[in-house]
């Protein structure tokens, strides 16, 4: 069977009832088996700890999802050693058979598709549309990565010289540790993760703390799929406490982060270092924070932006990192679309994530409700209020989607990432001071600008400071392989993921000369 050109999954339509009773039925095989623990993988060993990472579900924190074993030191210096051992066969598998890896766990992603999404509405707190999504990025990222991999496994282009042949080739890095957020719990675990390995390296994966039991589902699929051992390492564990010890360990070869601003320039500076005994420079990608801007004109479709900016803003209760975190209107425009986004936001409808009805499920943890509600209660302060910004009565980690106008540029509001479902809107004097807002933050992630004039649209694409810009639609949902997915200044290296260049990014290039 022929390898078919990557196209991207499509979504499970929710509205049709065989695809809702099938989600209620995988809704109800992951709550039978709640509580589950999982163990660490270091090289064929499965190793149960003492101390566990415990993951709730944010709708209803008293609910054990699943736990996780948790590593130590000890069990880090282990895993990248089993690590070093499988690289030396791993990095001999050809480029073309590592990816039929990819392909066969991405089948086994697929058939477990809504099972896997039920997993991550009770662990993430997302709703059905949300944890599906996610789901099917993961696939994207296997299938388009494959064969990217494919791709790059041939000849490197080169001119040749007349009295020698001349070659070039890539090759991969060694041993290196994956760091994901929580916030898409399998897709962009699974995007680092297999990248790096279809590219020939063996990676040590350290998921985040909220959502490790996806984390564990994912590493299970990676050996059915028939992985040798070694190649991926499952060590989760508290970053605060061992992240510091991964990124400066001399085995580590490369780090590969996505995450906030505050962990991914503390681990650029650290992995900087060189340790006793170590003899690379580290290969350090961070992908991190946004403040990401909608800019709307007075030539704008008003209807449809203030439906993107809802979308864009409140979706996953605001904790993407391409989340519109600020709508930015002229003036001319401002009351007439800042009454329809309010309008939009009072009809969205918060509780718990496992009910299909509900659109703004649970933040992830107390701390995120700590967080959020801090930028709540200094929005009242400083800005109007417009919707939300009460704490409700609930169980879990809910907060309602809250509005903020006649947000100042310059603010803390305006500057800061709340990563929670809080929009401020800012009025602009006219598109050039609107344009000059969205300029003024140290990120540089995503934006979208709703303008029906050609020639401002060609200014943003050349002025606006961001990775992802979106011309009349939402600033969320890229797509693998249509979206290169990466942000400019504090919000990364701009690694584009799903791009035909991020693998380059876990190898390098030998080139060979030689005369006859
Ligand atoms: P985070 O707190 O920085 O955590 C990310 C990962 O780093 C987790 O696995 C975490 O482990 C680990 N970690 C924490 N401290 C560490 C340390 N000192 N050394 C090494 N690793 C450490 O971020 P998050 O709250 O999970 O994710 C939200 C952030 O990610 C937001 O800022 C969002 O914008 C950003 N994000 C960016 C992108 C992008 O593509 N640019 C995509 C998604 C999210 P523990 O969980 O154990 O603490």
């Amino acid at each position: 069977m022929a390898i078919k050109p990557y196209h991207y999954e499509p979504a499970t339509d929710f509205s049709i009832p065989a695809n809702r009773k099938a989600m209620e039925v995988a809704l109800q095989q992951v709550k039978d088996q709640m509580g589950l623990s999982y163990p660490l993988v270091i090289g064929a060993e499965r190793i149960d700890t003492e101390k566990k990472i415990v993951s709730v579900n944010p709708s209803h924190p008293q609910q054990v999802v699943g736990s996780v074993s948790k590593s130590e030191a000890s069990h880090i210096d282990r895993a990248l050693q089993e690590g070093w051992k499988a690289f030396d066969t791993w990095k001999k598998v050809p480029g073309v058979d590592r990816a039929r890896y990819l392909y066969k766990a991405a089948a086994i992603m697929r058939r477990k598709k809504l099972w896997l999404s039920a997993i991550e509405v009770y662990e993430a707190g997302k709703t059905w549309a949300e944890a599906e999504g996610d789901v099917t990025e993961a696939v994207d990222f296997m299938e388009y990565y494959g064969r990217q991999m494919e791709r790059l496994s041939g000849p490197v282009a080169l001119t040749p010289l007349a009295d020698e042949d001349d070659r070039a080739f890539y090759m991969p890095l060694g041993v290196g540790a994956i760091i994901p957020p929580w916030n898409f719990p399998l897709a962009i675990l699974t995007g680092m993760t297999s990248s790096a390995i279809v590219a020939g390296n063996c990676v040590i994966l350290k998921p985040a703390s909220t959502t490790p039991v996806i984390a564990a589902q994912f590493v299970d699929i990676m050996h059915e799929a028939g992985l040798p051992d070694g190649v991926l390492n499952f060590v989760p564990g508290d970053g605060g406490t061992i992240g510091d010890y991964i990124v400066t360990h001399p085995l580590t070869r490369f780090i590969s982060f996505t995450g906030s601003r505050e962990v991914g320039l503390r681990i650029n500076q650290l992995a900087a270092q060189v340790a006793p005994g170590q003899k690379w420079i580290k290969r350090v990608t961070v992908e991190m924070g946004g403040k990401d801007a909608i800019l709307v004109d007075e030539t704008a479709d008003l209807d449809v932006a203030a439906q993107d900016i809802v979308t864009s803003a409140f979706g996953f209760q605001g904790q993407k990192c391409s989340a519109c975190s600020r709508a930015i209107i002229v003036d001319e425009v401002y009351d007439a679309l800042l009454e329809k986004i309010i309008a939009r936001t009072k009809a969205l409808t918060v509780g718990a994530a496992e009910n299909v009805n509900n659109q703004v499920g649970p933040v992830i943890d107390p701390k995120a409700f700590e967080k959020v509600h801090s930028y709540i209660s200094w929005g009242k302060e400083h800005a109007r209020l417009e919707t939300g910004g009460e704490k409700l009565d609930m169980e879990g980690y809910f907060i309602p989607p809250t509005i903020f106008s006649d947000v100042q540029p310059g603010s803390k509001l305006e500057q800061e990432e709340v990563f929670g479902p809080v929009l401020a809107v800012i009025r602009a004097r006219n598109w050039q001071d609107g344009l000059d807002i969205a300029n003024d933050t140290e990120y540089g992630l995503t934006s979208s600008v709703f303008s029906a004039r050609r020639e401002r649209i060609e200014q943003a694409a050349q002025e606006l400071e961001v990775g992802n810009l979106y011309i009349n639609r939402k600033c969320t949902g890229a797509i693998v392989g249509s979206h290169p997915f990466g942000g400019f200044n504090m919000s990364g290296t701009d690694s584009k993921t799903g791009s035909p260049d991020y693998l380059l990014l876990f190898m390098q290039m030998k080139a060979v000369a030689e005369r006859f």
